[in-house]
C-alpha cells in the first residue's frame, strides 16, 4: 500500500469529501470497538470527515459495494468469520487488523493446540453445568484451527493491542484521513 492508495476518499462537488469507514467484529470480545467508542469526542471530531457506513454501532446493516477503510476485529474462528473477512477484503479499498485477536489470534487461538473434537469434548460433555448439546443448528460451523486476518485475507495496516487504546486508533484514523500511510508501530504494541 502506498499513500495515493490509500485516499483520497469519494468527493462531489457539492458535499464535503468524506472517508467511509466499515467495521466489524468476528472472534473477538468486542473490547476493540469499545476502544473505538472510548475516543468520544473525537469521535464528533472525526464526524465532519468520515461516515460509517457500516458496523455493529450504527444501524446499518449492508456492506457497500464500496469502502475506502474496513476496520475488522476478531480472528477467524468460524464459517462465518470467514465470509465476512472476504466481503470486507473484496468491498473495502484499506482493510486494517484491529487488535491482537486480528493480528495474531491471541485468546481464540488458543484453542488451536487441540483437536477440535477434543475442544467439544471438554466445553459440553466434560462439564456437566452445561448444556451437553452440541449445537448445530443456526450457528456457524467451527473451523478447526482459528487464524488471524491474514491468513485468509491481505491486510494493509496491522493495530496490535488488546485492546489498542483510543489514542492509537485516533492517530490511525487520523493518518489515513490526512492520505499517510499510518505506522501503527509508532503508537501501540501487542498486548498494550
Ligand atoms: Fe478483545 Fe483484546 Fe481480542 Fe480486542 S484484541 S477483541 S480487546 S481480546
Amino acid at each position: 500500500m502506498n499513500a495515493t492508495e490509500v485516499m483520497p476518499p469519494q468527493a462531489t462537488p457539492t458535499s464535503t469529501p468524506r472517508v467511509t469507514i466499515a467495521t466489524t467484529w468476528l472472534d473477538g470480545c468486542s473490547g476493540c470497538h469499545m476502544s473505538f467508542l472510548d475516543m468520544d469526542q473525537r469521535l464528533v471530531d472525526l464526524a465532519d470527515k468520515i461516515d460509517i457506513v457500516y458496523s455493529p454501532l450504527v444501524d446499518a446493516k449492508s456492506l457497500p459495494e464500496q469502502v475506502d477503510v474496513g476496520i475488522l476485529e476478531g480472528s477467524i474462528s468460524n464459517e462465518e468469520d470467514l465470509h465476512k473477512a472476504k466481503e470486507f477484503r473484496k468491498h473495502c479499498k484499506v482493510l486494517i487488523s484491529l487488535g491482537d485477536c486480528a493480528v495474531n489470534g491471541n485468546v481464540p487461538a488458543m484453542r488451536n493446540p487441540f483437536k477440535l473434537s477434543d475442544v467439544f469434548e471438554r466445553a459440553y460433555h466434560d462439564n456437566v453445568d452445561l448444556n451437553p448439546q452440541i449445537p448445530t443448528q443456526g450457528v456457524p460451523s467451527l473451523l478447526p484451527v482459528v487464524r488471524p486476518i491474514h491468513g485468509v485475507v491481505d491486510v494493509d495496516v496491522f493495530v496490535p493491542g488488546c485492546p489498542p487504546q483510543a489514542d492509537a486508533i485516533f492517530h490511525i484514523l487520523s493518518e489515513l484521513i490526512a492520505g499517510r500511510v499510518p505506522d501503527p508501530s509508532a503508537v501501540t504494541r501487542f498486548g498494550a
